[in-house]
């Protein structure tokens, strides 16, 4: 064989619909925003954590969680970043922020959008609140962005 053969390419797309489920405790973290305007998460029995968003097993010790426990609509910016392009995709108008939250009541962050149209005035540490979507489509959308108070 010699490298002086000419490679032919070719170019395609593969179309690859899916579906997945985000499990049961999930589906029930999002049905109580829609519904009640709650955010729940879940306790561990052995190290009494709460995990927002709610996941079966903690993550430290490995323990299944079930007690299901109500955290506050409120927290504090523990990290973000602003999005200046727009997409089409983009669930608000730029300037917003993507901010690690940790709500009142739970042990864990939680992401979400901080709406601020001057990114400038966005601070570590500032206390911000959900704001929850007037009609509801069970997703994760249904808290449509959080704001400082
Ligand atoms: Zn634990």
């Amino acid at each position: 064989m010699t490298d002086d053969i000419e490679k032919k390419v070719y170019r395609g797309r593969i179309k690859v619909p899916y579906k997945h489920t985000g499990g049961a405790y999930v589906e029930r973290f999002i049905t109580e925003i829609g519904k009640s305007n709650k955010i729940l998460g879940v306790k561990c029995p052995k190290c009494n954590k709460v995990h927002v968003p709610p996941k079966m097993i903690c993550h430290e010790c490995f323990e299944k969680m079930d007690e299901w426990v109500e955290v506050q609509n409120q927290g504090i910016v523990k990290g973000f970043t602003v999005v200046t392009h727009s997409t089409p995709i983009m669930p608000l108008e730029p300037p917003f922020a993507y901010g690690i939250i940790k709500l009142d009541g739970a042990d864990t962050d939680f992401v979400h959008i901080i709406k601020e149209s001057a990114p400038e005035k966005l601070r570590i540490g500032m206390k911000v609140k959900a704001v929850f979507k007037e009609n509801p489509r069970k997703r994760i959308l249904d808290i449509e962005y959080f704001e400082a108070i």
